[in-house]
């Protein structure tokens, strides 16, 4: 090879080096070192803080996925998490109280609610009509399942990050508008997917359902576990076998973060199906809260008539 020639190749490589060196660098993440941090109980919290926040604001989710926020136990390691954040965001309603409890433990650290301004319903009655339910407190805390309250839960979330970015509340505003235009046509998708079923009558393991039967016009009949950790007694149960009958249910609605066993003999006995729900964003195919509402809707339409 001629000297030229290897000087040729000396410049290539030194070009070629500088160029993969810069698009490596311009695919790092922008966020800064320094970006505050905010801490939110569950996954769907997370996830729309994520998109409001984009780089701006770190968000650290507590609640693991796959497990449920009725019945999880934090641990030290969750309080490691928290650390370095001053401010929590929970659902409330007795949901995340877990979640609240911890951040008491970090000094200074304040929890804020995100169902400021969101039309809270009563814990669903069904087929306990006119029986106190002992130890229930606050109202139904499932009020992310619905476009609508997304968009109110994602204002009241672009609030708390301008406290703690208020250099930042440009950024947070547009994306905000970009997510509620994003709902709106979600709530619109989902709406078309049961206008013309015939039966919207459903039957759910757990009372996840009752935003979501409201906004998208079903007809929530009753659920095998009320709340988790609690069954019905054997007349409640003869009751709601009788509705699943009466009704022509033809599917039990299961969920991944509790235990189905009940539902499962249920389904056995009526020769019904049971098919996977995801309040809460465990499953593979949730990677955003849009995912989780629209998946959940796709799986009830497709078992009605
Ligand atoms: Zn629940």
């Amino acid at each position: 090879m001629r000297k030229s020639s290897i000087l040729i190749v000396i410049v290539a490589i030194l070009i070629l080096g500088t160029a993969v060196y810069f698009s490596l660098a311009q695919k790092q993440p922008n966020r800064q070192s320094s970006a505050p941090k905010i801490a939110v109980s569950i996954f769907p919290l997370g996830d729309i803080a994520r998109q409001i926040a984009g780089e701006e604001v770190e968000i650290v989710t507590i609640l693991p996925r796959g497990a449920s926020p009725h019945t999880y136990s934090p641990s030290p390691s969750d309080l490691v998490k928290m650390q370095g954040s001053k401010t929590l965001l929970i659902i409330g309603q007795g949901l995340d109280d877990w979640a609240a409890n911890l951040a008491s433990d970090l000094p200074g650290s304040q929890v804020i609610s995100m169902d400021k301004d969101i039309e809270l319903l009563q814990p669903p009655e069904g087929i306990l009509i006119g029986e106190e339910e002992e130890g229930e407190e606050g109202a139904d805390p499932h009020y992310w399942l619905s476009a609508k309250n997304g968009k109110q839960i994602a204002r009241n979330i672009s609030e708390a990050l301008v406290q703690v970015a208020p250099d930042k509340a440009d950024i947070f505003q547009a994306n905000l508008s970009q997510f509620e235009n994003k709902m709106d046509a979600l709530d619109a998708e989902i709406k078309g997917l049961f206008a013309s079923k015939a039966n919207k009558k459903i039957v759910t393991h757990h009372d996840a359902w009752q935003y979501f039967t409201r906004d998208y016009g079903l007809d929530w009949i009753g659920s095998v576990v009320p709340s988790p950790g609690k069954n019905l007694t054997p007349q409640q149960l003869a009751t709601l076998q009788k509705l699943i009958v009466d009704n022509g249910i033809t599917t039990i609605f299961i969920e991944p973060q509790l235990d189905p066993q009940l539902s499962s003999t249920l389904a056995e006995d009526l020769k019904l199906k049971l098919v996977t729900l995801d309040p809460a964003g465990s499953a593979e195919d949730t990677k955003t809260y849009d995912d989780l509402l629209k998946l959940n809707a796709e799986r009830i339409a497709a078992t009605l008539q």
